[in-house]
């Protein structure tokens, strides 16, 4: 064994030679040395601001449903590794990687009955769109080759999904001249519980009726955006949507990756509104955060679409394609889920959660409070102030990474309801202070 770096000869390195997610380089920001992580705690190598523990309430971006080291994805892990950890899926298969598959059929909206096991979630979202674009080839209308969605979205950050991220949200506008053009509806109205505006679904309609042309699909996260602005919108609007691409020959997409598994109080988004898209992705908490891992399921009229063309496969294939350990802890992750009254926890951290954030919409600067299954939002009406915001959440003993002028929890399900309190606490004070 190697001797274990000391933290700040660690942290040394880390700044030299270390790309982190929209970072500089050489880093600015300390980032914090974990240690180990376990239930909902990460150990930290040091204390930071008297903390030796932080209760994580981000889920390590909603993936750690579960929280850390937990004994039953620890075996599942385990016992396939004893087996192998990996082997190529050209030509080969195996039981983790079919299971799998099976299973994300049998729990998703049942015209969905084929599966692409990507390696991440901006991948899933390529091939999501490579199958819809080859789908229109297969089909002798090649002119349909774009995109559609509305703003404030986030699909990932790779050359397809970034085209379809919210255009002037910040993080791609430097490639807007670069990127495929496609078109933006307008942002989806707020509130998941507001009554549904008619102008609004008028304008999707509309546009979706115009481009018909050239569209491919229409592309959304349902119910939620997630990285875009942590945005609810009412269900009602998917089904216009559904409506829509119907009546217009357009397929709908919906990415499920951080809405899916039951964040948002039902497994899927989807089941809110009751429809089911042609194509959807799912990532995230897919493997409990244990490794990574995302799948593309397909209906059976895009399969036999794809495979009546000219070309009449999915050219797609990366390497670690169907990988047997993260497959294999994505099905244990998903037993344990569905194993248990998943729905019930879901119902619990969301009073906790309304319970623990309604102070903060009497805080100054405080511009809107909102609550959904398991997620919890505090707009500013300011840019947070990411050091100062960071050290108040520390100071409580909690991790939060808050963006732009939101600070937001989606906690791991298994969160005691004294840490919800508590990582409401931490977001109350990353209000005030950031
Ligand atoms: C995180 C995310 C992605 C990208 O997934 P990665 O695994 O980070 O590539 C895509 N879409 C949505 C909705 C996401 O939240």
């Amino acid at each position: 064994m190697p001797e274990p770096l000391s933290p700040a000869g660690l942290r040394a390195l880390d700044r030299a030679h270390v790309w982190h997610p929209y970072g500089p380089m050489p880093g600015r920001q300390e980032p914090l040395v974990v240690e180990s992580a376990s239930g909902v705690r990460l150990r930290l190598a040091e204390p930071a601001h008297g903390q030796h523990e932080l209760i994580d309430g981000m889920s390590s971006w909603w993936s750690a449903v579960h929280g850390y080291n937990h004994p039953v994805l620890n075996e599942a892990a385990r016992d396939q590794l004893g087996r192998m950890s990996h082997v190529m899926f050209g030509g080969l298969t195996h039981e983790p990687a079919v299971r799998l598959a099976a299973r994300l059929v049998e729990i998703t909206p049942e015209p969905l009955q084929h599966v692409f096991l990507a390696d991440s979630g901006s991948v899933s979202v390529e091939v999501a769109v490579k199958m819809c674009l080859q789908y229109w080839r297969s089909a002798g209308r090649p002119a349909k080759q774009r995109l559609l969605t509305w703003r404030g979205g986030y699909h990932g950050d790779t050359w397809q999904p970034m085209s379809v991220c919210d255009p002037e949200g910040g993080m791609h506008e430097l490639w807007s001249g670069a990127l495929p053009r496609q078109v933006f509806a307008d942002e989806p109205p707020s509130g998941f519980d507001a009554e549904p505006d008619d102008a609004y679904a008028t304008h999707l309609r509309e546009l979706i009726a115009h481009h018909a042309d050239e569209l491919a699909a229409v592309i959304v996260e349902p119910v939620v955006q997630g990285a875009g602005g942590m945005r609810f919108h009412s269900p009602a609007y998917l089904r216009v949507l559904r409506e829509a691409c119907d009546a217009h020959g357009v397929l709908l997409v919906f990415d499920e990756i951080a809405t899916g598994f039951g964040r948002t109080g039902k497994l899927f988004a989807a089941e809110h509104a009751g429809v089911s898209p042609d194509v959807m992705c799912v990532g995230k908490a897919l493997t409990g955060g244990y490794l990574t891992m995302a799948a593309t399921l397909c209906t059976t009229a895009v399969a036999d679409g794809i495979s009546r063309g000219e070309v009449p496969v999915l050219a797609h294939g990366p390497t670690f394609m169907g990988n047997p350990l993260a497959s294999a802890v994505a099905c244990a992750s998903i037993d344990l889920l569905l194993g248990q009254d998943w729905a019930q926890e879901i119902k619990r951290i969301e009073a906790g959660l309304r319970d623990g954030l309604a102070p903060a919409a009497e805080l100054p600067g405080v511009r809107d409070v909102r609550v959904l299954g398991a997620i919890g939002v505090v707009q500013l009406d300011h840019e947070v102030d990411m050091e100062s915001a960071t050290r108040a959440t520390v100071r409580e003993g909690v991790w939060l990474r808050p963006f732009r002028d939101l600070v937001y929890t989606m906690p791991p399900y298994v969160t005691g309801d004294e840490d919800v309190a508590r990582i409401c606490r931490a977001v109350c004070a990353a209000a005030r202070e950031g």
